[in-house]
């Protein structure tokens, strides 16, 4: 059976370990203490008629410090790059976030722009979804809007990531 390595990108607070937690467990608590280092969860798919394992690493925080090393892109397949649709800051550090992973992942990495907390009110919405939109096409990625607290998308978002995978590993 394959496994699939999919990293989750993007500052520190923007819910990516809220996003996972929420795809591989089905479970979202606000406060969460992140563990120290970079973990992986696991959770195995049904793609294309294969179960196929993702397995979706963490930065576990390291992103603030700006040390994920080369070891963390080994071997990436995929890359799920995530902003917070409230926040001007992690929207404006995609460009470098694409920059850095161009630096370290493999050519034809799979890659998705994703906006999160699609569930806080209108008022903190400072990312529009047609913005997010232009962002995601001028870089030729597709996008997603999602909730890790309610759980909207989340699971389109991995099942996407998959099946964009395993088209890329056919095609080898
Ligand atoms: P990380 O640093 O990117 O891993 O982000 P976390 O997953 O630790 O989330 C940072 C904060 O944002 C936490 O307080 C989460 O509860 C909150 N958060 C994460 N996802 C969502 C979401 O979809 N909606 C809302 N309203 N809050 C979220």
């Amino acid at each position: 059976n394959s496994t699939f390595k999919v990293l989750v990108l993007g500052e520190s607070g923007v819910g990516k370990t809220s996003i996972i937690r929420r795809f591989t467990e089905e479970q979202y608590q606000e406060s969460y203490i992140s563990t120290i280092g970079i973990d992986s969860r696991s959770k195995v798919v049904n793609i294309g008629n294969e179960n196929v394992r993702l397995q979706i690493w963490d930065t576990a925080g390291q992103e603030r410090f700006r040390t994920l090393t080369s070891a963390y892109y080994r071997g990436a397949m995929g890359i799920i790059l995530v902003y917070d649709v409230t926040s001007e800051y992690s929207f404006s550090s995609i460009t470098n976030w694409l920059e850095t992973i161009v630096q370290n992942a493999s050519k034809n990495v799979c890659k998705l722009l994703v906006g999160n907390k699609i569930d806080c009110e209108e008022d903190y919405k400072v990312i529009s979804t047609e913005k997010g939109k232009e962002r995601a096409d001028d870089t030729g990625l597709q996008f997603f809007e999602t909730s890790a607290k309610t759980g909207d998308k989340i699971n389109e978002v991995f099942m996407e990531m998959g099946k964009m995978i395993n088209e890329a590993k056919r095609k080898k």
